[in-house]
């Protein structure tokens, strides 16, 4: 095994090894990824999937997928289907688990009423803003509410009354009846149920009552049998509430470990501001590129398998921190390099003319598939008289360390001559064309008299060139951490320049073959991907990432800073 497919231990898998060494659960390891169906999955939602589905495969165990499904005004098909196509194009397999929050209501609501006849749940008048006011504070402790100690029966009946739709919304709701001077918070008589009167994208009408996601929660983790539920760290101070209710109640009870929730730098990774970015139309859609949505980076050309070496990269921990966008780059450059087939484009055409080329000639030069994999073999590209170079690979009067073409001077063309550039043919001061000459003698790119030139440069036939629209982008936003800048909106932080749409691009015929989705690297330019929004007029081309990679210098420079401390 190479290091990256090294899974390194960490407190998590420790934790599990404890208990198979101990038989806490008859050998059984089962996890779940437990989305809320509110939103599109992004990279952090990639690293729990990872995870989750990562440990169960290691152990011989099993992952659901489970809806957390219990807010149905914020809860759309839509996402639920999103989401399905995520965790499956992540390379994850529920089998026959795909389980639905939703599908418990009965069977929580019985064990609500199990509760009230405990003793240890009532029915509590309150308003929210009362509860919220008997809660009291971390240095003061909570009030009883007068309805606390209402009769069992009471309770039960206006439970029923609840379920039967008989008040409005916000007028009753059940808590639990555990200690309003509790230091924790959370334990200070939670709230069970609410009532709502909304319609729930699976059941329809049929509640107007909805359980709380601490009620909920540990509740269908118990009915599924999973034995670990891990989620992340803002959950740690609500596990005494998780192993109340299951205690309260007498049921199995899986044990729930919290890990530091993953936050990259430059991006926002909560639901609610991405929510607000696609709905203010700042992005085009939930599979924008920009995003850090797992539909937008599909959508850039990151692959799988990046997301998923990255996820295991970073490892778990239990303290929160921020990893590197760059280092999320390194991964998908990475995979790229060893998987991208190479093409050559012109994203900002400059007309060249040959003019020791016959007009009608038109040779196959041979080219390299992809250097790093030999059995990627090699593709023809048609050259002829006329040809398009990059804008910025000519210079009239170029500067001291510019090495490309400039006029009087010999380059390379990748594949296939030596050209020199005679002349810049100019309208209205502005270079239009180049008048130029290939050696005949260095068909390939190589000279036999064995002389170099200082750069080579990627072109594409004129005759033979499709057009396409190439759209490059930059970072979403323009600082490291847009949602934690103090007394200052995340949508001031926004880059103008993360979409730049290039128009009259001319790229090398080949690329016509290409599907959406497919991946390759242009020459010199970085990595590319097909956008899906192409029809057989407009090819139209996404930039995954460049060739350089600035993470190594990042690490460098992280390396220098240890040393200096
Ligand atoms: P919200 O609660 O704001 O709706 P959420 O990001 O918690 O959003 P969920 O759908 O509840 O969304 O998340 C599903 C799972 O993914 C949870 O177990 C959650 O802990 C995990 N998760 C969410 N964000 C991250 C993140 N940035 N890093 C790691 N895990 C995450
Ligand atoms: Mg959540």
């Amino acid at each position: 095994m190479n290091s990256e497919d090294t899974v390194k231990k960490d407190f998590i898998r420790d934790i599990i090894d404890e208990d198979l060494r101990t038989n806490k659960y008859d050998g059984r390891v089962h996890t779940r990824f437990p989305p809320e169906p509110n939103g599109y999955l992004h990279i952090g939602h990639a690293k729990s999937i990872c995870l989750n589905f990562g440990i169960a495969e290691e152990y011989g165990g099993l992952c659901n997928l489970r809806f957390d499904d219990t807010n149905p005004t914020k809860e759309e098909e839509e996402y639920t289907r999103s989401i399905i196509e995520d965790v499956c194009w992540l390379g994850f397999d529920w089998e026959d688990r795909l389980f639905y929050a939703s599908d418990y209501f009965d069977q929580m609501y019985k064990y609500a009423i199990q509760l009230v006849k405990d003793g240890k749940a009532y029915v509590d008048d309150l308003s929210a803003e009362k509860i919220n006011e008997y809660r009291g504070t971390l240095t003061q402790t909570g009030r009883n509410s007068p309805y606390r100690d209402r009769s069992v029966e009471e309770s039960l009946n206006l439970l029923e009354q609840m379920k039967a739709g008989e008040f409005a919304d916000g007028e009753k709701v059940l808590r639990a009846k555990i200690d309003m001077a509790h230091p924790n918070l959370n334990m200070r008589d939670p709230v069970i149920y609410r009532t709502l009167h909304a319609t729930h994208h699976r059941t329809g009408d049929k509640w107007c009552i909805y359980p709380m996601y601490d009620w909920a929660h540990g509740l269908e983790d118990s009915v599924e049998g999973i034995t670990h539920s891990i989620c992340t760290l803002e959950f740690e101070n609500h596990r005494p509430l998780y192993d109340w209710f299951l205690d309260a109640l007498g049921v199995y009870h899986p044990q729930q470990i919290e890990f530091a929730r993953l936050n990259l730098t430059y991006t926002i990774m909560s639901k609610r501001m991405l929510l607000e970015l696609v709905e203010g139309r700042y992005v085009n859609g939930w599979d924008d590129p920009r995003l850090p949505t797992i539909s937008g980076m599909r959508r850039r050309g990151y692959s799988s398998a990046a997301i998923r070496n990255f996820c295991k990269r970073i490892g778990v921990a239990k303290v929160n921190s921020m990893v590197d966008l760059e280092f999320l780059e390194h991964c998908v450059r990475e995979d790229l390099n060893k998987t991208a087939p190479r093409f050559m484009g012109v994203l900002r055409p400059l007309r060249v003319v040959i003019e020791n080329y016959p007009e009608d000639k038109v040779e196959e030069m041979e080219a390299i598939n992809n250097p790093e994999d030999p059995g990627a073999g090699t593709r023809k590209v048609p050259f002829s008289r006329v040809i398009y170079i990059e804008q910025e690979d000519f210079m009239e009067e170029p500067p001291k360390k510019f090495y490309r073409l400039a006029p009087g001077r010999e380059v390379r063309l990748r594949y296939a001559y030596f050209v020199t550039c005679k002349e810049a043919v100019k309208d209205d001061g502005r270079i239009v064309e180049l008048r130029c000459t290939i050696d005949p003698a260095t068909r390939g790119g190589y000279a036999p008299d064995g002389r170099k030139v200082k750069s080579t440069i990627h072109w594409v036939s004129v005759e033979h060139a499709i057009d396409a629209e190439v759209r490059l982008y930059d970072r979403l936003f323009t600082v490291n951490d847009p949602a934690g800048q103090k007394n200052a909106d995340f949508k001031e932080f926004l880059n103008p320049n993360s979409l730049e749409v290039l128009k009259s691009c001319k790229v090398e015929p080949a690329l016509g073959n290409l599907k959406p989705f497919d991946r390759f690297q242009f020459e010199r330019l970085g990595y590319f991907c097909v956008d899906p929004d192409i029809t057989k007029e407009n090819l139209v081309i996404n930039k995954t990432v460049g060739l350089r990679d600035t993470w190594a210098k990042i690490r460098k420079q992280q390396q220098m800073n240890k040393l200096d401390s």
